[in-house]
């Protein structure tokens, strides 16, 4: 689907109905509820964004706390727990083989 924000299709739904009520509501009744249904649309576009936005912003928060070592394979020492690449044979702090 197109990206398409909520307060365009709000604006040109009380645009299209407010003309058409305008202009003659007994012919144009059927543009009047098009606009409704845009206006419709588009509120329910601008929560959704507006939710998608938080959720958006929690996931960083808990990706931020969650691996501090991007996504790169960290093994940890058995001995002292120190995280150390996979490609030490030996832990670097305390000498423990891995
Ligand atoms: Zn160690």
């Amino acid at each position: 689907m197109a990206k398409i924000h909520g307060s365009v299709y709000l604006l040109v739904g009380l645009l299209v109905s407010f003309l058409s009520w305008k202009l003659n509501y007994e012919k144009l009744m059927f543009f009047f509820y098009i606009g409704l249904i845009f206006v419709f649309i588009g509120v329910i576009k601008l929560i959704t964004g507006l939710m998608k936005k938080k959720n958006n912003e929690v996931d960083a928060h808990k990706k931020h706390g969650k691996m501090p070592q991007a996504h790169r394979q960290v093994k940890y020492c058995h001995q002292c727990g120190s995280a150390l690449s996979p490609h030490h044979r030996f832990c670097s702090r305390c000498g423990a083989r891995i």
